[in-house]
């Protein structure tokens, strides 16, 4: 029987956690959400055709799995009503029975987005690349407890005194620091009603619901947003998300926190991409930028931003492979280098005329320059590999050559988009 399970970024994020979920969560009963918001997208491609879920779990599309949006997401009700239409649009089915809510799972009000713009329009030049979705102002609010749990709107009354309140105190926020007019407190109710109550069905005590899932021994997926290097605590702060983006808040943020996946699998993309600001050190420019962005599709799944990209970078991966305490990775795209006559990858960092291995500290990024080597290509398509042995040697000499480098069994080679573009390694393929 599968063990529970995390699946997590190990980069900067985008690196196919969600066709990584929707290829294994048919081993799984339920999949969770337990972190982030609708700032940052999976694309998944499958029977039912091309999806970028940003708050929904990847396993709505599987009969009989059971998708919970944990305590520690933040819960955008316009982005989760837009987002369950869409797929309900595709014949999908999303009914209380298949999705359920925390209700203790924090409000993002329309004010975050609008602080949100506010906030960047103040930085100017020194902006940080923010996807404007209100992500940072929303946590900022709940860990000053400034918000409002979901379970909170069954009790109305109470919970719009509570409201009102905290409108109260974001308006002297908007009308004294960013002279800017005061969100209309009259919108609110209509807000709610058109919005936020809607998906009342859907919200229970999703902690009490995976309690009782454990104790009937149905297997647990924890899915991820971003990556490693996003992470609030240990990410590139301050170009990093507001939210803990690593395994190890899976239980938490999910509302099981006395459990312990075994099972961390990192997803790793067979090169590097970036959206939005701060240090990137393994970074290409130019044509040869313009051709792997061109060849991976790298263009953002909630903004549509061309990504910046690079090659493979060993020294980040390395990191994010030990903060995520990965048992196994996921390498994806491996198909897109196929147009390349040498592989590149990023082996070290030069900084202060130091070579080092060791991935550096947040404000030191900036001064680290790559140094980069390169592997033999396979130049041939490799999208129809389905075994270990489909795949030409000089591309399984790289994907060995890469679990030696970052330390972790690489399970899954992705080849394509689509759920069976993939090689599962075996044992006897190690
Ligand atoms: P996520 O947020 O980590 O799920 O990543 P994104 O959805 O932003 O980016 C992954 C993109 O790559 C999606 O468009 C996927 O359909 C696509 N993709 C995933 N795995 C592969 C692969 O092995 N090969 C190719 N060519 N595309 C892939």
């Amino acid at each position: 029987m599968e063990k529970d399970c995390v699946i997590v970024g190990i980069d900067w994020g985008d690196e196919g956690k969600g066709r990584m979920v929707d290829l294994i969560t048919s081993d799984y009963d339920v999949v969770v959400r337990y972190q982030g918001g609708g700032n940052a997208g999976h694309t998944v491609i499958n029977a039912y055709g091309k999806f970028a879920l940003h708050l929904l779990p990847s396993g709505i599309f599987r009969k009989g799995v059971v998708n919970v949006l944990g305590n520690g997401v933040a819960l955008d009700p316009e982005n989760l009503l837009a987002e369950i239409e869409t797929v309900r649009a595709k014949g999908i089915e999303v009914t209380p029975e298949n999705l359920k809510i925390s209700d203790r799972a924090s409000i993002l009000f329309p004010w975050h987005r609008k602080q949100d713009e506010l906030e960047e329009a103040r930085l100017k030049d020194k902006k940080f690349g923010s996807t404007k979705q209100g992500i940072a102002p929303f946590y900022s609010d709940k860990y000053q407890k400034k918000t409002v749990m979901f379970g909170e709107l069954f009790r109305e009354e109470k919970a719009k005194a509570h409201i009102k309140d905290i409108l109260e105190w974001k308006n002297l926020l908007f009308t004294g620091m960013y002279g800017a007019e005061p969100y209309p407190s009259e919108e609110i109710d209509l807000w709610l009603e058109t919005y936020a109550k809607k998906l009342l069905p859907f919200v229970c005590d999703t902690g009490a619901f995976l309690k009782a899932a454990k104790k009937d021994g149905k297997r647990i997926l924890f899915e991820a947003q971003l990556g490693a290097l996003r992470d609030l605590d240990f990410g590139i702060y301050p170009y990093t998300t507001s939210s803990t983006t690593l395994a190890a808040y899976a239980p938490i943020g999910a509302g099981l926190p006395s459990l312990h996946p075994e099972r961390v699998i990192g997803v790793v993309k067979a090169y590097s991409t970036c959206v939005g600001e701060g240090p990137f050190v393994c970074e290409w420019f130019g044509e040869d930028a313009d051709k792997l962005r061109e060849a991976g599709g790298e263009y953002g799944a909630k903004t549509g931003r061309p990504r910046r990209v690079g090659p493979l970078d060993l020294v980040a991966t390395r990191y994010g492979v030990e903060e995520q305490g990965a048992t196994e990775i996921a390498l994806t795209k491996l198909d897109v280098l196929s147009y390349m006559d040498k592989i590149p990858v990023v082996t070290a960092y030069e900084a202060e005329g130091n070579v080092t291995k060791a991935f550096p500290f947040p404000s030191m990024l900036d001064e680290a320059r790559p140094v980069t080597e390169y592997v033999k290509g396979w130049k041939m398509d490799i999208s129809k590999a389905r075994k270990w042995s489909d795949l030409p040697k000089e591309a399984r000499d790289y994907v060995l050559y890469v679990e030696r480098e970052i330390g972790c069994f690489i399970k899954y080679v992705s080849v394509g988009p689509e759920r069976e573009s993939v090689v599962i390694r075996t044992e006897k393929d190690r």
